[in-house]
C-alpha cells in the first residue's frame, strides 16, 4: 500500500482525541526552533512540556544517542547495564538519595513512589496506607498516580479510583495537619513548584511543616519533581532552593533528554523495604535513555549552566512583567528559574493558539495561566523575540 498520509487528510481522523491538536506536522528541531512540514519556523518556549531542556537536535545527545544504539538498545532488568550503572551513580552523587529505581515515564514514578510509601508503611501497620496529596496538584495519568491528582477534571469518568487517597489545600498548613491527623498515612506527595496546576510555588513553611509532621510520624515524604527538577528553576533539584530534603523524589521530562525515562530516588530507609519481584518495569532504565540521562546530569548540573538559567529566568520574568503594565488581563508573573507563568483573568486558551500561529510555542497551565518553559538554553536574543511575538499578539487581541 502506497503511504496515503499526506495533508489533504486530517490527522485527527485517526487518532483517539485526547488531546486537542492542529496545524501542520512538525518534522525536525534544531536549538530553539522547531519547523513543520510547511516549513514554518517556531520559536519553541514549551520545550515538549519541559521536557527539551537541551533544545532540539543538541550534538551532545545526539551523539550520546548513535554510540549507545551500536552498542545495546535493550536488556531488560534482568540484567545491569553499563549506560543505567554510569546514571544511577551520578544521580545519587547529585542529590540527597542513596538509591535509585528507573522506569519510562512520570506518572509510573509516581507509582513506584507510591508503592515504595505503602510498603514502608505496611512495615510499621496493615492501616498505614494512606496518601496526602494537595489542590491543584498534578501527578499523572495512571490509577495511583491519577488518584493523587487532585484535580477533579482529570478524574472523573474513570471511577472507582483506590483507596486511601486525600487531599488538602496547597500552601495551607492547618488544613494539612487536620487531615494528617485523621488516618494513618503512609505518604504525603507535593510539588515543590506545581507546574501543570497554573505555576504556583509551595511555601517553604508548608514545606517545613509537611517534613517534621512527616517524620514524626514515618511518613514517606515525597516531592514530584517531574516537571521542577533537572535545573528549571535555576538549581539542579528544586528542593535546594529550600533545603528542605524529602525522603522520596520523582523525575521524569527532562531527565532521559527525550528519551522515555523515569526515575525514582530515596534513601535506603526507603529501599530496605522492597525485595526482588516487589516492582518492575521491563525498558525501565532502559540503556539509550540512560546514555542520555547521563549527559543530561553533567551539564545540567554545571553550576555556570545554572546560574545561567538563573539570569535567563529573571531577564524573561522582568520582561513578562513588563507586560503587566500593558495588559490589565494579565494578573501576575509567577515561578522560578525558568518555568514562569503568565496568569490570566479569563481562560487564555486563544491566546496559545494565536501565540503557535505567530511562530511562538507556549503552553498553558490550569485554566487560567500561560507556561513560559523554554530548553534551558535559551539564550537573551530568544526571550527578546518571544516576548515581542507575545506583546505583538497580546496587543492584537486587545483590538
Ligand atoms: C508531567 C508530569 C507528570 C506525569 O508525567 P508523564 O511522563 O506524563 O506520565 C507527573 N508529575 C508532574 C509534576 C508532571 O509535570
Amino acid at each position: 500500500m502506497e503511504n496515503k498520509i499526506t495533508m489533504d487528510i486530517d490527522p485527527e481522523e485517526f487518532f483517539v482525541h485526547t488531546y486537542k491538536r492542529s496545524g501542520a506536522p512538525i518534522v525536525r528541531g534544531a536549538g530553539m526552533y522547531l519547523y513543520d512540514t510547511d516549513g514554518k519556523e517556531y520559536l519553541d518556549f514549551g520545550a515538549g512540556i519541559s521536557v527539551n531542556a537541551l533544545g532540539h537536535a543538541h550534538p551532545v545527545l545526539q551523539e550520546a544517542l548513535k554510540s549507545q544504539a551500536e552498542l545495546i538498545i535493550h536488556t531488560s532488568n534482568l540484567y545491569y547495564s553499563k549506560a543505567q550503572i554510569d546514571f544511577a551513580i551520578k544521580l545519587v552523587k547529585h542529590s540527597f538519595a542513596t538509591k535509585v529505581f528507573f522506569c519510562n515515564s512520570g506518572t509510573e514514578a509516581n507509582e513506584g513512589a507510591i508503592k515504595f510509601a505503602r510498603k514502608r508503611g505496611a512495615r510499621i501497620s496493615a492501616q498505614k496506607f494512606h496518601v496526602l496529596s494537595f489542590s491543584e496538584s498534578f501527578h499523572g495519568r495512571t490509577y495511583g498516580a491519577l488518584s493523587a491528582t487532585a484535580q477533579p477534571k482529570f478524574q472523573t469518568g474513570f471511577g472507582p479510583l483506590p483507596d486511601g487517597f486525600h487531599y488538602s489545600p496547597f500552601n495551607d498548613i492547618e488544613c494539612a495537619r487536620l487531615t494528617l491527623d485523621k488516618y494513618d498515612f503512609a505518604a504525603i506527595i507535593v510539588e515543590p513548584l506545581q507546574a501543570e496546576g497554573g505555576v504556583n510555588i509551595a511555601d517553604t513553611e508548608f514545606l517545613k511543616f509537611l517534613r517534621e509532621y512527616a517524620t514524626e510520624r514515618s511518613i514517606a515524604l515525597i516531592y514530584d519533581e517531574i516537571q521542577c527538577g533537572t535545573g528549571r528553576c535555576g538549581s539542579l533539584w528544586c528542593y535546594e532552593q529550600t533545603g528542605i530534603v524529602p525522603d522520596i523524589m520523582t523525575l521524569a521530562k527532562p531527565i532521559g533528554g527525550g528519551m522515555p525515562l523515569g526515575v525514582v530516588l530515596c534513601t535506603d530507609e526507603t529501599a530496605s523495604c522492597l525485595s526482588p519481584g516487589d516492582h518492575g518495569t521491563t525498558f525501565g532504565g532502559n540503556p539509550v535513555a540512560c546514555a542520555l540521562g547521563s549527559h543530561i546530569i553533567d551539564i545540567v548540573s554545571d553550576s555556570v549552566f545554572l546560574k545561567k538559567v538563573q539570569t535567563n529566568g529573571n531577564y524573561l520574568k522582568t520582561k513578562l512583567e513588563g507586560l503587566m503594565k500593558k495588559y490589565p488581563s494579565i494578573e501576575g508573573i509567577r515561578g522560578l528559574g525558568l518555568l514562569l507563568g503568565v496568569r490570566f483573568k479569563d481562560d487564555p486558551g486563544a491566546l496559545v493558539e494565536r501565540c503557535k500561529d505567530n511562530g511562538l510555542l507556549v503552553v498553558k497551565a490550569n485554566m487560567n495561566t500561560i507556561r513560559f518553559i523554554p530548553p534551558l538554553i535559551v539564550g537573551l536574543e530568544h526571550i527578546d523575540k518571544a516576548v515581542e511575538i507575545f506583546d505583538n499578539v497580546l496587543a492584537s487581541m486587545q483590538k
